[in-house]
């Protein structure tokens, strides 16, 4: 009863801001969400980001940098992606899931910048969403990373975190998408995705979050934990 009570009035109490100025520090030790990092790394073109991040559907980040860096040394531009055939791609992503897929999709993603655009990738939404195997969360980051356009990308992680917040109660991460896009200032969207990735990834996570040494804990009403 008295936790529940607790966890109430750190409901009616808890403030967004705060939590993320939390999680920055929280997030400090662990490495940044895998298109973040690629970025970083110096992989920041429109067509850079799309291959990265349909390398990282269903990947684990700690695949999906070395891949994407293998794939992108190799090929960072589409005319130097479509040297290559659907085998040797495929071959250079083998170790992200549904690599054979991915492959046919990145070399029609190729053909179609280079035939459609002159060869450079234009950073917009309905560009980005027109591409095959990119969908909403992937084109809501690059435009993000690349356009410094504010877009939320939705993960299971973003999901999770917000809803045991209880800064939305939702079912799915398209429909938690719809309500932050209602509830957050648009400045804050890109560091929604920068900080919660990881954090849901490696503190809060899907099972046995790591509350006792969250520092979130003390405002945090761990709904459904
Ligand atoms: S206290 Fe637990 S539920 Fe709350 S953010 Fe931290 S790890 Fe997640």
């Amino acid at each position: 009863m008295e936790q529940s009570h607790t966890a109430s009035e750190k409901l009616a109490k808890f403030s967004l801001k705060k939590a993320l100025q939390l999680v920055e520090i929280a997030v400090k030790p662990f490495p940044k969400a895998a298109l973040f990092e690629l970025a970083e790394r110096g992989w920041n073109t429109t067509f850079q980001q799309v291959l990265a991040c349909m390398i990282s559907v269903r990947t684990l980040d700690e695949v999906t940098i070395p891949v994407a860096e293998r794939l992108l040394t190799r090929a960072p531009t589409p005319d130097r992606l479509l040297e290559l055939t659907v085998e040797e791609v495929t071959e250079l992503i083998q170790e992200s899931t549904f690599a054979g897929t991915k492959a046919h999709n990145m070399l029609e993603i190729a053909r179609v910048a280079w035939t459609r655009y002159g060869g450079v990738l234009p950073c917009e939404e309905a560009v980005l969403l027109a591409l095959p195997g990119i969908g909403p969360k992937c084109a809501n980051l690059v435009l993000g990373i690349v356009g410094g356009q504010p877009k939320i990308g939705v993960d299971i992680h973003v999901h999770r975190v917000m809803n045991r917040w209880g800064y939305v109660q939702t079912t799915t991460p398209e429909k938690t998408l719809r309500v932050l896009e209602e509830k957050i200032p648009r400045a804050t969207w890109i560091e929604v995705n920068r900080l919660l990735m990881p954090f849901g990834k490696h503190i809060c996570t899907g099972r046995r979050p790591h509350c006792p040494t969250c520092p979130v804990l003390p405002i945090c009403p761990q709904i459904g934990v």
